[in-house]
């Protein structure tokens, strides 16, 4: 299969360092293996994407030197399959809508059970409040979040999940009990979006065929949750190159606000793309 990889910004904010990292080592590795390098603009929040944010991404990109594959994904564009994957997991019982606040989850969840951990890769690990014993068979509710039962999804798949990394050439493993208790019952459907950052990327790698994912180390702990979505959808499963981040004189990694750090920036200032990427060490 043709290694094929892509670059997933959010139109938010500009880009900076540990972004022009990221895509261009990605690049690099799809020019190296005489693959394809694909762009996907990654703008469920409508509340916080801007257009003038997604013309500075292409922009950068190109005066970073890096040529893509056109047309473009834009993630804004994908609601009906989004949907149609909402509807097949809803059928299959395996989710559940949510109408809990950040304040009641936290509240649930602040007298965790001894060992318990809180924190999961999607923030507070939800105490399960909205669970209902036997899956609703109604239709699916369009206005309010929806989470997916993380033991009763776990409980159709094998008991050990894997995955493969390519930074370090190994295959990592975890078991449906750790995600049971470690990541718990996510948001798949926002209700404000309709969607989900995980579900999203899933079927987008998916439907863009991507081999081989080349992103952050901090979203290491996310993949987990992908390659459950993944199995539950019969999708391909890519390898995963989770790259070390760029971080700043502090040691603190990159945000989008250390506006700071923006490609933007040392362009105006008269930076070179060598000398991007000689910043970032590639
Ligand atoms: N859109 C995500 C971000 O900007 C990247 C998602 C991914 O590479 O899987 O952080
Ligand atoms: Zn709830």
């Amino acid at each position: 299969m043709t290694f094929t990889t892509r670059f997933a910004p959010s139109p938010t904010g500009p880009l900076h360092l540990g972004h022009a990292y990221s895509a261009m080592l990605a690049h690099d590795l799809a020019r190296a293996a005489g693959g394809r390098f694909l762009l996907r603009i990654e703008d469920i929040d409508q509340t916080r994407a801007r257009p003038a944010w997604e013309a500075q991404i292409y922009d950068d990109l190109a005066w970073l030197g890096l040529t893509w594959e056109q047309p473009v994904m834009r993630q804004s564009d994908r609601q009906t399959t989004y949907d149609l994957a909402l509807d097949e997991l809803w059928a299959r019982g395996l989710l559940y809508p949510c109408t809990c606040t950040r304040a009641d989850i936290a509240a649930a969840a602040s007298a965790p059970q001894e060992g318990a951990p809180l924190l999961g890769p999607d923030g507070l690990i939800y105490p399960g409040t909205c669970r209902p014993t036997v899956a609703p068979t109604d239709a699916r509710p369009r206005n309010l979040a929806l989470r997916l039962d993380m033991a009763k999804a776990c409980a159709i798949l094998p008991e050990t999940l894997r995955f493969h990394e390519d930074s370090c050439g190994e295959e990592v493993s975890f078991t449906a009990t750790d995600l049971t208790r470690d990541v718990g019952d996510i948001v798949l459907a926002r209700r404000d979006m309709g969607t989900s950052y995980h579900l999203s990327v899933v079927l987008d790698d998916a439907a863009q065929g991507i081999t081989d994912v080349v992103r952050g180390k901090d979203l290491f702990d996310a993949t987990r949750i992908h390659v459950v979505l993944q199995m539950l959808f019969d999708a391909p499963r890519p390898r995963y190159h989770h790259h070390r981040l760029i971080r700043d004189a502090a040691g603190k990694r990159l945000a989008k606000r250390n506006d700071a750090r923006a490609i933007s920036l040392y362009r105006s200032e008269g930076a070179t793309p060598q000398d991007i990427r000689a910043k970032v060490g590639l």
